[in-house]
């Protein structure tokens, strides 16, 4: 009998390991693979899509692609996860598995930030991205601040691309010498695990005139003064303020019983939660690494090696060693690569690779090459 799984998101760690399970076990895998959109995009395309560097449908792929042997994907909304009994409802129906994956990623709490909704914008969902990408236009003076609301967030690298694009953004545009450019951060650096892209980050700010207000926190926005307020107490005025809002589990997840502490808790070294044959992996769980998309992909390589030892009768694989390579954009085309190594030693180590051409290059393969092995696309 075929193996049944059913995985619930169809994002960086859902695709991931739907592919690795069809190319492991082809028609021996009875796999379901459930998202409610039906389409995917890349999380740094939402920086493409508000720069109006890429337009919002040249960014989607549709899972109408999907075509892999022992797979079939289901473009419902998970309502209901019984992780005991390894049964999951959606709008569609119910489905019982002998695995079940829970990557549903994280979702956003705006209105956890008083006045953001109001007198804010935030960029992390593709509809603020998209918002921005006409708003942006206006903003031809001014103080523009890019700020975090709340810990953990995704792609810790990303504000920091924010601000230098902002600032290309502002240049093409004739009026980045009537504009200010700051970013408030909860670190004392851009990426604390990794000095050298930190350092790297901190000399572009340098160069092209942008704040960097280390160790803080925008807790509210008072719209009617246009002020970001901080979590010491301090007001930063503003005229755009570019916003990450909070992260929580998707309703669902929070509703199942399985978070802890407002995520998923995984054995590091296999994924596994306390229910058996129930793993998560992704933004979704509090494994320890950054909720990044590398992230995703690494702990789901290692949930498809479990999965595959456990049906073949096999040895446990190796644990999962929490590393990954993240992409940054410095601006004017030019990318670097922070990698980061957080389980193999006592402490997280990080490096960086460029920004260089190689690197812009890489940065380009690296989604042609999901695009192909996902969703079978050439281009
Ligand atoms: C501006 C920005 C830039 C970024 N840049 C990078 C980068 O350069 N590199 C990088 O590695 N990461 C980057 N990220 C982070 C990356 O996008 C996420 O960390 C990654 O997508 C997480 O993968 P995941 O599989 O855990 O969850 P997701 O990719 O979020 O997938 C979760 C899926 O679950 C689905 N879902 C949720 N709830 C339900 C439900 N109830 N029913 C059905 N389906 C549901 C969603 O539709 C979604 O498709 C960036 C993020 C942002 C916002």
């Amino acid at each position: 009998m075929a193996l049944k799984v059913v995985v619930l998101g169809a994002g960086f760690g859902g695709l991931e390991l739907t592919t690795l399970l069809s190319e492991a076990l082809g028609n021996d895998l009875d796999l379901t693979l459930i998202d409610k959109s039906d389409h995917f995009y890349f999380g740094y395309s939402k920086l493409d899509v508000m720069f109006g560097r890429k337009t919002a449908d040249a960014v989607r792929v549709s899972y109408s692609n999907i075509a892999k042997p022992g797979v079939r994907f289901r473009q419902e909304a998970v309502t209901a996860i019984d992780a005991d009994a390894r049964r999951v409802t959606t709008d569609g129906g119910t489905y019982d598995a002998d695995v079940l994956v829970v990557a549903l990623g994280a979702d956003y709490d705006i209105a956890a930030t008083p006045g953001l909704a109001e007198g804010g914008n935030e960029f992390y969902s593709f509809a603020g991205a998209e918002r921005l990408r006409e708003a942006l236009p206006k903003f031809t003076s001014g103080h523009a601040i890019v700020g975090v609301t709340s810990t953990p967030f995704k792609c810790p690298p990303a504000p920091s691309e924010c601000a230098l694009l902002l600032h290309d953004y502002l240049t093409e545009r004739g009026v980045r010498d009537s504009c200010q450019i700051s970013i408030v951060m909860p670190f004392g650096v851009p990426i604390p695990p990794a000095p050298e892209a930190s350092k790297a980050l901190m000399a572009a700010f340098v160069e092209r005139g942008i704040t960097f207000v280390p160790g803080k926190l925008v807790r509210a926005i008072d719209p009617a003064k246009h002020a970001a307020i901080l979590d010491d107490g301090s007001e930063m005025p503003f005229d755009l303020f570019l916003g990450v809002p909070k992260h929580l589990v998707p309703d669902v997840v929070a509703a199942s019983g399985m978070t802890e502490d407002g995520w998923i808790p995984v054995s590091r070294s296999d994924l596994k939660t306390k229910y058996p044959g129930v793993y998560a992996v992704g933004d979704v769980t509090s494994v320890g690494t950054p909720k990044a998309g590398v992230f995703s992909e690494g702990a789901a390589k290692i949930v498809a090696a479990s999965i595959i030892a456990e049906a073949r009768g096999t040895a446990s694989p190796a644990g999962y060693k929490g590393d990954g390579g993240c992409y940054i954009e410095f601006g004017a085309g030019s990318v670097g690569r922070v990698d980061v190594d957080f389980f193999s030693g006592p402490s997280p180590t990080g490096s960086i690779s460029g920004p260089s051409p190689a690197i812009t290059a890489e940065k380009d393969e690296f989604g042609a090459s999901r695009r192909r092995r996902w969703f079978g696309l050439s281009e």
